[in-house]
Formats: structure tokens, sequence, C-alpha cells
């Protein structure tokens, strides 16, 4: 069974082609981050334009890589939440107009689903599971009982580790997004500044990076009215060190309260080496019986095929949208209920 697969939530036009739901036959992806590095962050009204240049040639390619004609697929997939709203209809709409058009079902997918399923193209996906879901927009622990099942468990209170990557990037002077660099950055300093690690104590699975951002444009300002020059370096392996030490030790307090079998690593941010090394160290050390999957570098940030995977899975379920879907900006898996102490 073949899928066409559209992703827009962001700045990333992407289109893809995926069979069975593991299979890449294409992946397009139109990046416009050159077009919003300049105002140091994506501009709605920018991005929405970019999509609507991208989207129809997008789908061209995907179908042409693949070799595939609209007459072999079997559905198609888009993303209709969560993301920038304008950004959103451009996807929703060509995907719409695709399934119309040539009689094909239109399978709804949620954005961070599809973060989750890029981690499918490694592996299997065994149940109950958990995901460590950490992007641009949103730093989450998922549970999920069985397939097709998402519950939140833990989410941050304020920034997403993303976004707070981002931020303390531009006051270095990193372009957007800053995530990579400062990831190398921090891989040729020390962790010399000991920022805050938020809630690592507290009883629960949630998050908070906006203090941890704070001390970090608090040290540097600082300094410059000293006249003193920081190492970039050794700022940038603080940041990290701190972000990673409070994922990891959220992650391993979920693992223990929820017995599950495999944990997934997901979003932009999984694309971190930091974090990537210290799950695989801490994973084997507290929870070798428990697999992990990583999503492959390539399919971190925003992309179709990922979309694609989710959509098979909805596909079965037998999730159908009608030509009145609508993006949805702020949509969210439920929030499971804390369990009562
Ligand atoms: P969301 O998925 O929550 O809607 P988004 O789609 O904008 O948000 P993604 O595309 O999944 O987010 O991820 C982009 C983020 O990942 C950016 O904030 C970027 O800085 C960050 N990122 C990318 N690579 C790395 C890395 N190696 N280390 C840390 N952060 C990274
Ligand atoms: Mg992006
Ligand atoms: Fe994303």
């Amino acid at each position: 069974k073949l899928i066409l697969a559209f992703e827009s939530s962001c700045d990333e036009t992407s289109v893809a082609v995926i069979k069975n739901g593991t299979e890449i036959l294409s992946n397009i992806v139109a990046t416009q981050i050159a077009s919003h590095q300049r105002f140091g962050g994506v501009v709605p009204e920018v991005a929405s334009r970019h999509h609507i240049e991208w989207v129809t040639r997008c789908i061209h390619e995907a179908l042409d890589e693949a070799q595939v004609s609209y007459d072999d697929l079997a559905g198609v997939a888009v993303t209709y939440g969560p993301g920038l709203v304008g950004s959103l209809l451009i996807g929703v709409t060509a995907a719409k107009t695709v399934a119309w058009a040539h009689h094909l079902p239109l399978i709804p997918v949620n954005h961070m689903a599809g973060h989750i399923y890029a981690a499918r193209f490694v592996g299997d996906f065994v149940f109950p599971q958990m995901a460590l879901l950490v992007s641009g927009g949103h730093t989450e622990l998922v549970y999920m009982p069985k397939e097709h099942e998402y519950q939140i468990i833990g989410e941050t209170r304020d920034d997403a580790a993303g976004e707070a990557y981002d931020k303390i990037g531009r006051v270095m002077g990193v372009n957007y997004p800053a995530g990579k660099t400062v990831d190398e950055w921090a891989h040729q300093g020390k962790d010399t500044f000991h920022f805050p690690r938020a809630m690592e104590n507290e009883d629960n699975l949630d998050f908070s990076f906006s203090g941890l951002k704070s001390a970090f444009i608090n040290t540097c300002h600082n300094a410059d009215q000293r006249g003193e020059k920081l190492n970039k370096n050794d700022l940038a392996a603080s940041f990290q060190q701190s972000v990673v030490d409070v994922l990891a030790e959220k992650t391993m307090t979920a693992l223990d309260q929820y017995s599950v079998k495999q944990l997934i690593l997901a979003g932009g941010v999984a694309a971190n080496h930091g974090l990537r090394d210290r799950l695989n160290h801490d994973m084997a050390r507290y929870y070798p019986q428990v697999k992990m999957l990583q999503a492959p570098l390539k399919y971190c940030g925003d992309n179709a095929a990922m979309i694609g995977a989710a959509g098979y899975i909805n596909y079965l379920h037998g999730d159908r949208a009608g030509l009145d879907l609508n993006a949805v900006p702020g949509l969210s898996f439920p929030r499971l209920t804390p369990v009562e102490e």
C-alpha cells in the first residue's frame, strides 16, 4: 500500500511516498531556513508563501522519484496540527485537492505522532512503549499503551528544548536554527558554568527550560558588561549538559513509573549527539531490557516520510477526514492525569 504524505507545519515543505508504512520510496524536503535566518526565527507569513510556491513541485518530485502515479496510491496523509495555522493550511489544502481529484481517502496525522514514527524506520514498534519527544516547539514524554494510542505523561511548562537552543544560540551569534552548531561547540568544551537543572529533583515528569535560558543570558550579559569574553565552547557544553541531564533523568524516572518494552527518541533535538550518547549509556546501565529506537539523524527534523509512516497506522485504524478537514494549530495528545501519590 502506498501513501502520499504531506508535511507543512512549520518551515519545511515536504512530500513523500511511503510503502507499507516503513519503506521510503521518496521524501522531498524543501527547506526555507535561508529565508528566515535574517529574522532570527520563522516568520509565519513568509513560511506560508514558501509552502504555496513549493508544494506542487514537491508532489511532482515525490511521485517522480518513487516512480509511481496517483493511481497507485492507497491514500493521502497530511499533518493537520500542531503548527503554524497558515503553514498547515497549505499542506491540508494540497492533500485535500489530491484526495478529491483522485478519489483517495484523506488521512489526518498529528505532527508529533509523525515525529515518533521517524523511529519506525530503524525498527519495529513493540507496545507498551514510551517516547521522549524533543523538538522546536515541544518537549514531552508520551506513553503509548498500544498502537495508535498516545498519552502525555510529562511536558515542558514553558520553553521547548529546541526553542531554548535557538534562543541561547542567538545570544552567541549563531544563525537560526542553532541546535546543531551549539551541539558541535559543546563537544569541544566543558561544563564549567553549572547552569541550573530545573525540576530535576521534583516528583513529576514535567520540564522547564526558561530558567536555564535566563541564567545563560544573564551570564553572557554580565560578562559583557565587565568586558570579559567567555569561552563559547564551555558555554555551549554547560548549557547542553544541563539540558541533557534533565531530559535523561526525567526519562529514567518515567521508565521507573511506566513499565514499557521500548523507548523512542524523536524530534529535531533528538539529533543532538550529547543526548543520544547519554541515553545510550543510561539505558544500557539502568534499563538494559528496554530497547531504544532513536530516529535516524536524517529524519529527526520535519519531513513527510515520518508523516507517511504515522499516516499508514492511522489508515489501518480507519482514520479518515472529509474535505472539511481544518488545520488545528494547537493539536495535542491527551494528557494523562498524574498518578496520585
Ligand atoms: P515541533 O515539531 O515541536 O512542531 P519544529 O517542527 O519546529 O517543532 P523540529 O523541526 O522537530 O521542530 O526541530 C527543530 C529544532 O531542533 C530546532 O530548535 C533546532 O535548533 C533543533 N535541533 C536540530 N539539531 C539539533 C542538535 N543537534 N542539537 C540540539 N538541537 C537541535
Ligand atoms: Mg523545522
Ligand atoms: Fe517538528
